[in-house]
């Protein structure tokens, strides 16, 4: 493990991602030209390898701060060109892969250039509860069924699932309904269990640095829905997907789930910006969650239509047949009709961006 020591070390909670830079001198650079810079990033307190051969000149600055942008080192005499070095996030970065990932979901492209959709109530409740909302969603066109057989509960005494029988249930309404199962996988112990069951195995937000998961989600045979945690920086975010595409699953979603901020309004704070700011440093499919990120019924469709029109590849969103009577998270659970407008907007924001072509999203 002696090799890990280094990235241990560096700091990225307090740096950029795009931080590290390769400095390529010209070929025809002088002495005093590359003291120059080597004195500079000396001054800037950046520690700084120069690497000379035959053929080029370069200077690696492994841990540079955010303040050291290429700006300030291009215009210097004998630099060619300040290109940012490879991510930390290895197979997660966006320049690791030749275009963007697009997962299978049981035959449900998430990434491509229509939108991804996964709809259900929060939590398995009762066949009569699952099936009611499972053919409304199926009859929208959706073809992703989402629903917790275990439930992470913020409170021990809260419902926490219905277990191997919500699985059952799950996989009922698959044949009945032809819809693929999104479903969440709590801990290590369940695993196997999701894993035959699910098409997507979710890993929650609170699970997001639960390490031990997201290893067995690495070898699972299934692709993996990875929220964001509540409090995790984009970095963080990328390196727990790292952990499951460095175990050999390459088939990872990440979802934006709200995070934890100073607003008493909503549950969470969307965070919109993240979704195009996660699409730059990553090739995987990124689709959000407006229902968990606002708690709130009446904020879910704005929300959703913010996060498309921001780019995101996708929604999975709660919807139920009785909020009122839900066991989890009725108060941001959406009526069928609520629904149905917002899938309908959504899909109309998404086709302008594909319309419009890349750059858009
Ligand atoms: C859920 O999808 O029901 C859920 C618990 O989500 P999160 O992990 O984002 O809170
Ligand atoms: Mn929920």
């Amino acid at each position: 493990m002696g090799h890990h020591t280094a990235d241990r070390a560096a700091p990225w909670g307090t740096m950029g991602v795009e931080a590290r830079v390769l400095i390529l001198m010209e070929p025809n650079a002088t002495r005093s030209q590359i003291q120059a810079v080597l004195a500079m990033l000396d001054q800037a307190g950046v520690r700084a390898v120069l690497q000379e051969s035959p053929v080029a000149t370069s200077i690696l600055a492994p841990h540079a701060s955010q303040a050291l942008r290429a700006e300030r080192l291009e215009p210097m005499g004998g630099v060619s060109r300040v290109v940012p070095i490879t991510s930390p996030f290895k197979l997660a970065s966006a320049d690791g892969a030749p275009g963007r990932t697009v997962v299978d979901v049981r035959g449900v492209p998430v990434g491509g250039p229509g939108l991804a959709v996964m709809a259900g109530p929060c939590g398995v409740e009762s066949r009569e509860q699952l099936f009611t909302v499972a053919r409304y969603v199926a009859e929208a066109g959706v073809r992703l069924l989402r629903a917790g057989a275990f439930k992470p509960r913020t409170s021990p005494y809260a419902f926490q699932g219905l277990g191997t029988e919500g699985l059952q249930l799950l996989e009922e309404a698959r044949r009945e309904f032809d819809l693929g199962i999104v479903t969440e996988a709590t801990e290590v112990e369940v695993f196997d269990q999701v894993e035959r069951t699910a098409d997507l195995i979710q890993i929650g937000a609170r699970n997001m640095q639960n390490f031990a998961l997201l290893k067995r989600a690495g070898r699972a045979s299934k692709p993996v829905l990875l929220k964001r945690g509540p409090a995790a920086t984009l970095e963080e975010w990328l390196f727990a997907a790292e952990y499951i595409l460095s175990e050999g699953n390459r088939n990872v979603i990440l979802c934006e789930r709200g995070i934890r901020t100073w607003s008493q309004h909503a549950r969470n704070t969307l965070d919109v910006s993240v979704i195009p700011a996660a699409q730059q440093l990553t090739h995987l499919p990124v689709i959000a969650d407006p229902s968990h990120a606002t708690g709130r019924r009446d904020l879910v469709i704005p929300c959703a239509r913010a996060a498309v029109a921001a780019g995101a590849a996708g929604l999975i969103v709660e919807t139920h047949c009785q909020p009122e009577r839900a066991l989890s998270d009725g108060p941001q659970a959406l009526l069928p009709w609520d629904f149905f407008q917002m899938l309908d907007q959504a899909r109309r924001i998404r086709a302008v961006l594909v319309q419009d072509g890349p750059g858009t999203i």
